[in-house]
């Protein structure tokens, strides 16, 4: 209890923070515009049960040691921060390699199903790289290319999933779609990574982003906040 008691009062800062900061999310791309529908709104009075009872994005996971994986870790090579959580075949307790079942960590609706999506190209990584030179690394479009082929699932009260660098999109996940938390949505792949044109098999992880209103769970934190409230995230909703 006293854990909870500790983390309680970030969430409920966090939350509001995130309430404040309401708006739609980018579904833009700069390439093919995949089918989007905006985020259900967040509530002006948060309900804390919503950034709780998730479950890890592949089967066994877990978080990983390394706070530089988690979310509003900096790139200082992009002059950004990291959104999400990179799963890792070393660093998240379980098996995670090309192919890997990608399950959908609540139940939901999808609001994005790449399953016409086109490999970075050397052109475009080009491109992006004189962008980012040029100061635009945080352009929605910038970072939507870097996530690669994905999926997004809309779980209510303003808060998304999304899914980044699958190798696939499951045959039968399409936009509109009601799955249920577990439920296979895709495969772990490199899509959208520097790596996948120039090292290929190098960056086989899922990265998952938990977003609320029109940013990311944890933004602006100290890492062992964000590791606190990603914890509660992950903790089962029958667990007091
Ligand atoms: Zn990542």
């Amino acid at each position: 209890m006293r854990r909870i008691s500790r983390v309680l009062p970030l969430l409920i800062a966090s939350a509001a923070l995130f309430a404040a900061a309401c708006g739609a999310v980018s579904g833009s791309s700069s390439t093919a515009t995949p089918t989007t529908v905006p985020p259900t709104p967040t509530p002006e009075t948060p309900d804390l049960t919503v950034f709780r009872g998730f479950i890890y994005p592949v089967k066994g996971g877990c978080l990983p040691d390394s706070d530089k994986l988690m979310p509003n870790a900096p790139r200082e090579y992009r002059g950004g921060v990291h959104e999400g959580i990179d799963f890792y075949n070393y660093d998240n307790c379980t098996k995670i390699g090309k192919g890997t079942a990608i399950v959908a960590a609540k139940d939901g609706v999808v609001t994005r199903a790449d399953h016409d999506y086109h490999a970075l190209t050397q052109a475009e990584l080009s491109a992006a790289e004189k962008r980012i030179s040029e100061g635009q690394a945080n352009d929605p479009d910038i970072l939507d290319l870097f996530r690669g082929r994905q999926v997004w699932i809309d779980h209510g009260k303003g808060i998304v999933t999304r899914y980044a660098h699958t190798s696939d999109v499951a045959a039968n996940i399409r936009v509109g779609d009601t799955v249920k938390q577990g439920d296979v949505i895709a495969f772990v792949g490199d899509s959208g990574t520097p790596e996948s044109i120039t090292n290929p098999g190098t960056e086989e992880h899922p990265h998952f982003e938990l977003r609320t209103g029109d940013t990311f769970l944890g933004k602006g934190l100290p890492p062992a906040e964000v590791r606190a409230i990603y914890e509660q995230l992950f903790t089962p909703l029958s667990t007091p």
